[in-house]
């Protein structure tokens, strides 16, 4: 999950201002005429064009994404405007939001459940030398499981990076984000490691 830093671009409050029922579900179809530019502002501004549960690369002009309710409008629907609630996820059906939105969460379990937001990203996940996410703690745990992150394609993405990274490990971090397909925080752990 890559932890990121929001600023509500004017073009979304802009159009929340004419939203007559802001804090109603439904209050999403209004915006389809942004949509797809407030789309493209996420991936590019906030989340360097990759995915924010499972961090692959997302091409920007693509159908391969969609703006995610991190709450969902289901649970949470007075936050289907905030903007420190959309994120851009990738459209994979087995993990990340497709995933996380078929599984029966209650407002009990998002507390404990990540958030882009959190500082506390920073240091919970670990790696294992076999592409797998090592969640540090409980929270951690239960927030790979809920976007389903050690799903097999990306365990071994992952997997091919660590096996082969001391060929990459000179190259700066975007150029090996950009050429490896994302993967910031397996990249960067890679990075600390022995030389
Ligand atoms: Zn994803």
């Amino acid at each position: 999950m890559l932890r990121v830093t929001k600023i509500e671009p004017k073009l979304f409050s802009d159009k929340k201002r004419k939203i007559k029922k802001p804090k109603e579900s439904t209050a999403w179809r209004e915006l389809a005429d942004i949509r797809e530019d407030l789309r493209s502002h996420i991936l590019t501004q906030e989340q360097d064009n990759m995915c924010i549960y499972c961090e692959k690369k997302i091409s920007a002009s693509s159908q391969k994404s969609n703006i995610d309710h991190y709450k969902t409008r289901k649970l949470y629907p007075e936050l289907t405007l905030d903007y420190n609630n959309l994120f851009v996820s990738c459209n994979h059906n087995a993990h990340c939001s497709s995933y996380k939105d078929r599984l029966p969460l209650t407002k009990d379990d998002y507390q404990n459940i990540l958030n882009p937001l959190s500082i506390e990203l920073n240091e919970v996940f670990g790696y294992t030398s076999f592409g797998e996410i090592e969640p540090l703690n409980k929270k951690a745990k239960f927030t790979q499981e809920c976007f389903n992150l050690n799903h097999i394609s990306l365990v071994e993405e992952r997997k091919l990076i660590i096996q082969n990274f001391e060929s990459y490990r000179e190259f700066d971090e975007d150029i090996l984000v950009e050429c490896l397909g994302g993967h910031i925080g397996l990249i960067r752990e890679l990075k600390k490691e022995k030389k």
